[in-house]
């Protein structure tokens, strides 16, 4: 029989009456003739609030107890979940994560799957069980605590189930109909995707399109699980949300397929270092070491000797990334005249597989921001994707004219 899992977000299990709503689509499944692993969120808010009573408590928190207070959300949703399906004569239990058992590394508060032993809900489907509900976001560690996958980490739990089970496919219903072009809030010609590539989804995952956990990309491209994101708010059909699948299941894409934004981000020079080997290593092995996330680097031509080197990161980021840098200096690793610092850009990227194969894309993408004046301060390549950080005032205005410059409204 087939295994298919299903992912219920926040929103879509937020009351008991969506509760109710998100049983009807499983039994709907059940009666197909599938054997479905639901897998749920905490009620929308939940997390947070539970994050907040940890912080508030204890402000220097033991990870270990966050994650058994902050895991305990889900399991309240995996229980309501098993009982309304028991109502309706479908026949459900709950697991939560240390039952089935998910293992996990001990990296608590961000943890990974190591493994999902199948044998003990294999079991009870061939006992005639319909439905396991499994807490999402949570598993157990090798010392046998409790670990949280990291915020959003329901997602992971979906995919990694799905591949530890073969399922046919992973639904993950929420609150958006699909994947779009770019973000419908800031751009209204944004367009619903049918289908997008693993490649394409991880890059607009990381570039913060906050649809799915971005690790659960990366799991769903390495077991070459099909997914599905859809709302648990529309008519069910097989046709709905956006498939996120192989590249050679997809006929025809555009170059770009989508546009990505992140509005928080800052912009740090540090001028006049000595350039000599092992001056990177030092700037940014002291980041590293402050759990600072670079994201874009430059190092500018040098003049006797001497280069500016410009980094970003997130702008909650910049004092810790100052107090690095100025120890680092108080040490004597590295030297400079001055740090300057700019917290008021943006970056925005294209992103797309055609990228490999079209040449001009980049050029496109500069010549759409310069008709509207809009400054680029910063520019990064990969294979698939153009990022470039400006003012954050145009953001959206720049996003609106790379996504009319590359025809995004238009499906190929
Ligand atoms: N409840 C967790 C969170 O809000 C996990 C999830 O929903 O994916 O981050
Ligand atoms: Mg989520």
């Amino acid at each position: 029989m087939s295994v298919l899992v299903m992912k219920f977000g926040g929103t879509s299990v937020a009351t008991l009456d969506r509760i109710h709503r998100a049983a009807k689509r499983v039994a709907v499944e059940v009666a197909k003739g599938h054997e479905v692993i639901v897998i749920v969120s905490a009620m929308a808010g939940k997390t947070n609030e539970l994050v907040g009573w940890v912080n508030e408590t204890s402000p220097m928190y033991d990870a270990r107890e966050y994650d058994a207070v902050t895991s305990s959300g889900e399991n309240v949703t995996a229980g309501l979940m098993a009982l309304r399906l028991q109502e309706m004569d479908v026949p459900a239990r709950s697991w939560q994560g240390w039952q089935v058992p998910v293992q996990t590394t001990s990296a608590h508060g961000a943890a990974r799957i190591l493994d999902i032993p199948p044998e003990n809900i294999r079991a009870k489907f061939a006992e005639g069980m319909k439905v396991a509900v499994i807490a999402g976001f949570q598993g157990v560690s090798p010392e046998g605590r409790i670990t949280t996958l990291g915020r959003g980490g329901s997602d992971t739990t979906a995919v990694a189930f799905a591949a530890a089970f073969e399922a046919e496919r992973c639904d993950i219903y929420t609150d958006v109909d699909g994947i779009y072009t770019t973000d419908p809030r800031i751009c209204e010609k944004a367009r619903k995707l049918d289908r997008i590539a693993f490649e394409e989804m991880l890059e607009l995952a990381s570039l913060g399109a906050k649809v799915l956990q971005t690790r659960s990309v990366e799991l769903a491209m390495r077991y070459k699980v099909k997914l599905r994101v859809l709302s648990s708010f529309e008519e069910q059909s097989d046709e709905a949300g956006t498939l996120v699948c192989d590249e050679e299941e997809i006929m025809e894409s555009n170059v770009v397929a989508g546009v990505a934004y992140s509005r928080d981000e800052a912009k740090m020079t540090l001028i006049s270092v000595a350039d000599r080997p092992g001056i990177a290593s030092a700037i940014f092995g002291a980041l590293a070491d402050a759990g600072v996330n670079v994201d874009m680097i430059v190092q500018n031509i040098s003049e006797e000797g001497r280069t500016d080197m410009t980094f970003s990161c997130p702008n909650d980021q910049v004092m810790r990334a100052e107090k690095a840098v100025e120890a680092a200096r108080e040490r004597g690793d590295i030297r400079f005249n001055d740090l300057v610092t700019d917290t008021g850009v943006a970056k925005v990227s294209v992103v797309g597989i055609g990228m490999r194969s079209h040449t001009g894309v980049a050029a496109d993408m500069f010549k759409a921001l310069s008709a509207e004046g809009v400054n680029i301060k910063v520019i990064t390549t990969s294979e698939i994707k153009i990022s470039v950080l400006i003012d954050r005032k145009y953001m959206e205005l720049a996003v609106q004219a790379l996504h009319d410059a590359f025809g995004l409204d238009k499906a190929a």
